[in-house]
């Protein structure tokens, strides 16, 4: 029988929700055939994003080629590569006169580019379309690590992010198919290549990690030159999915902000409900990126 965590208090919370402004993103989207990561993970700070006129974009499909325990996205056969997505993207965008995106995709690892080059060509449409500051939220990419460096040249983000997630103890369990070296690799190698752009990463807690295990992770994202991060409580999607060992405190994540900030991070956003993408407007402007 499987035993779930009772909720504590502090993450009771009800976001305020305007219907009529989320219902309006929400349309604009379906009749563009657009997915938002906000919706396909149940993200818990939905309202609150839409509202503000933030969404995260998702590209290359919904349904992911990697089978994480932990994610609430569909898991399965990839979809078709949808070759309008770059330039439905760029008009939802300007339409929804945002000033920062995030845009991020499931893993294809069905794809011998991996999704690369579907990537750069969204920040090239946006570019086109949009004045706006472009963060990328992407995949492992693995085994294709010169196509990334070669095509990113072109068309590079404001912001590149990449996921660590957890600690590499954790990782068979809950990220398989994946590697804690590999997405150091990634980071530091885009890092190098591209130093004025700002490199990013992003844990969730309460997997069953321990704490000094969370700064060595940290240690090694300042290592391989990332200056952003975010930190937030993972919480279970469905009851078919990883369970949470524990629910950390406010007053946790208050004092891994002091660290990580006193480690050199120069933008720390860490909370029970911090996302990757969570205020990404603040973020962004936390890097002097306005
Ligand atoms: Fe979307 Fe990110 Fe906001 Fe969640 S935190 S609703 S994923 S923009
Ligand atoms: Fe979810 Fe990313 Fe894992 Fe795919 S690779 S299942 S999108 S966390």
């Amino acid at each position: 029988k499987k035993i779930l965590l009772k909720k504590p208090e502090w993450l009771k919370i009800n976001f305020p929700i305007n219907c009529d402004n989320i219902q309006n993103i929400k349309k604009i989207l379906r009749k563009n055939q657009l997915n938002t990561v906000c919706e396909e993970a149940q993200c818990p700070n939905l309202s609150e994003c839409f509202n503000s006129g933030t969404a995260t974009f998702m590209i290359l499909g919904s349904v992911c080629t990697r089978k994480c325990p932990f994610c609430a996205v569909s898991k399965g056969r990839a979809e078709k590569v949808n070759f309008k997505e770059p330039k439905k993207l760029a008009y939802v965008i300007s339409k929804l006169h945002l000033k920062h995106v995030v845009i991020t995709s499931v893993t294809r690892d069905d794809l011998k580019d991996k999704g690369i080059k579907h990537f750069c060509q969204c920040i090239k449409e946006i570019r086109k379309k949009n004045n706006v500051t472009i963060e990328i939220l992407v995949p492992d990419f693995r085994g294709v690590l010169k196509t990334v460096l070669d095509c990113f040249k072109k068309n590079l983000p404001n912001i590149f992010n990449h996921n660590i997630e957890n600690v590499p103890r954790l990782y068979s369990e809950v990220r398989p198919g994946a590697h804690y070296k590999s997405s150091l690799k990634l980071l530091y190698n885009f890092h190098k290549k591209f130093p004025h752009i700002h490199t990013k990463s992003g844990l969730m807690l309460g997997l069953g990690e321990r704490f000094d295990e969370v700064i060595l992770v940290l240690k090694d994202l300042r290592k391989v030159g990332v200056s952003m991060i975010t930190i937030g409580q993972y919480l279970q999607p469905s009851i078919n999915h990883l369970p949470v060992k524990k629910y950390i405190t406010p007053s946790k994540f208050k004092n891994l902000e002091k660290i990580a900030l006193s480690m050199g991070f120069s933008s720390v956003f860490s909370g029970v409900f911090v996302r990757s993408s969570y205020h990404a407007q603040l973020q962004k402007q936390d890097m002097n990126l306005i």
